[in-house]
Order: structure tokens, then C-alpha cells, then sequence
């Protein structure tokens, strides 16, 4: 179920519990053709967002795989899937900031222009709150990524590095394209102006590649050393 690019991919990596008895250390991962006998695949349409990007939910009926399509050993799949993670997190956190960007771009470009009681509403003093407040998470959440970015560089595991990135960043673009969607009125609930698409697409940051929930229970434990999840 919800695969990006699930319905398109050629090849997918299939993580499969191997003994049950040994819960993650039982995790395999496999590369797996996509046109293999048994593979099937069935888009998700409907989405709130991300309407470009593919969808999909994966079936596999008896798909039988070689032996060399194994990634790593049998076992290792939680890391081989741990490791994807922070990746996909990192890339996640990193479109966030772009969002946050593209909407005080916006609100920027729409205060100046939109007059109301004979002043462009960037004048009033409430829509440069929101504005400041747009700025200062922003530029929190692309030095988040930044950290995190440099360390990945530098081959340092950044796991909670990359789980403050992506908890915060999210969170930030949802509250920045809402934000920005106030400031344009009710023109921002429309398709007129890009804040709304904005919105639809920053909702999925704090689902997908682990919800923020998800994020601070991984930056809970590092902070602890205690696992809220096994
Ligand atoms: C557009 C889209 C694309 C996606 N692409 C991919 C993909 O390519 N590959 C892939 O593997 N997945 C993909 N996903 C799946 C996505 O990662 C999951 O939807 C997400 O991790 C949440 O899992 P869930 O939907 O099962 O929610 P659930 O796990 O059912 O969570 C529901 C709620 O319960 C909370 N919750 C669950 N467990 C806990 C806990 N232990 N402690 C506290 N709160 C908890 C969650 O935070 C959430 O608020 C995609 C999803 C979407 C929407």
C-alpha cells in the first residue's frame, strides 16, 4: 500500500519477514523485477497532493526471486531499510524547505500587491507576523537540512540529525503554506495561486518516510537511550 512510484518502477525492494520468532532481525531485503510472474500493481488516485507523483499498492502472489537479488544477508533487512530512511528523509526535509521558500515567495510577491483600506497588506503589522514567523522557521528548518546534509557528506551516521530535520521541517511547511494561504485570502483557496497546492503537498511530508510522531519517538530514544517501539 502507498508506494511512491510504485506503478511505474521497474524494479522494487521487497522487505520480507524471513522467521517471525525474530521480529526485525528476521527482515530480508530483495530486489525484485517488477514484471516478475505474480508482481502486480494498482494505482492510488484520489490523493490530496503530490497529484504528479505515481502511487501505488504493490501485490505479490507466489513472485518467486533469485537467490542474487538478495541485498545483504537475511537479517539485515531492518538496516538496509533504516538506512533508505534516512535518505528518504533527508529528500523529504529538503522539499520541505523548498515549499517553505515558494510560499513566502508568494506571500511576499501578494503582500506587496494586494491593497486593502488603501495600503498593500503587507503593511499591516498582523500579515508581517505571519511573514516573520514564515522567514524564521524556514531558515531553521535549511539549516536543520543543512546539518544534516554535512554530516551524510562527511559519511557520519545522522539519523536523529535527520529525524530533527524532517520532524521540523514538515512540520514547518504545513504551518508556512496554511500561513500562506491566509495571507492570500480567499484567493489562497484557490488554484489561482500556487499556496493551495502548496498546502496539499506539504501535508504528506509528516506522513510519509515515518510520521512526525514516528520522528520524535527516533529523537526521543537518542535523547533517553530508551525505545518507545521495538
Ligand atoms: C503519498 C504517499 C506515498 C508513500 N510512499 C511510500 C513509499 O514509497 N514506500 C513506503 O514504504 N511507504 C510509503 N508511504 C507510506 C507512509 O510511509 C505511511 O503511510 C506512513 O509511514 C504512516 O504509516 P501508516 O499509514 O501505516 O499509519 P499508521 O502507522 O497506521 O499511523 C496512524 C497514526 O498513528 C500514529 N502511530 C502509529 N504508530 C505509533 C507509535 N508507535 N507511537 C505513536 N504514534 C504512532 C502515527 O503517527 C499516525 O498518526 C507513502 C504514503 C503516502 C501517503
Amino acid at each position: 500500500m502507498w508506494i511512491s512510484n510504485g506503478g511505474v518502477a521497474d524494479l522494487a525492494i521487497i522487505f520480507a519477514q524471513t522467521d517471525k520468532s525474530k521480529g526485525h532481525k528476521g527482515l530480508a531485503a530483495f530486489l525484485v523485477d517488477t514484471k516478475t510472474p505474480g508482481f502486480s500493481t494498482q494505482d492510488i488516485h484520489g490523493k490530496m497532493g503530490l497529484r504528479a507523483s505515481n502511487t501505488a499498492q504493490l501485490f505479490l502472489d507466489e513472485v518467486r526471486v533469485p537467490h542474487e537479488n538478495l541485498l545483504g544477508s537475511v537479517g539485515e533487512g531492518f538496516k538496509i531499510a533504516m538506512s533508505a530512511l534516512d535518505n528518504g528523509r533527508y529528500s523529504v526535509a529538503a522539499g520541505c524547505v523548498g515549499i517553505c521558500q515558494a510560499c513566502i515567495d508568494a506571500c511576499v510577491r501578494y503582500a506587496k500587491e494586494r491593497h486593502q483600506f488603501g495600503k498593500p497588506i503587507g503593511s499591516f503589522q498582523l500579515v508581517q507576523d505571519l511573514i516573520a514567523r514564515m522567514v524564521v522557521d524556514t531558515e531553521a528548518a535549511r539549516f536543520l537540512v543543512w546539518r544534516a546534509g554535512y554530516l551524510k557528506n562527511k559519511g557520519i551516521r545522522s539519523t536523529r540529525e535527520t529525524s530533527i530535520a524532517k520532524y521540523f521541517a514538515t512540520e514547518a511547511a504545513v504551518r508556512i503554506a496554511n500561513d500562506a494561504i491566509q495571507i492570500h485570502g480567499g484567493y489562497g483557496y484557490s488554484n489561482e495561486f500556487p499556496v493551495e497546492r502548496y498546502f496539499r503537498d506539504a501535508r504528506v511530508g509528516t506522513l510519509y518516510e515515518g510520521t512526525s510522531q514516528i520522528q520524535k519517538l527516533i529523537i526521543g530514544y537518542h535523547t533517553l537511550g530508551i525505545r518507545a517501539f521495538d
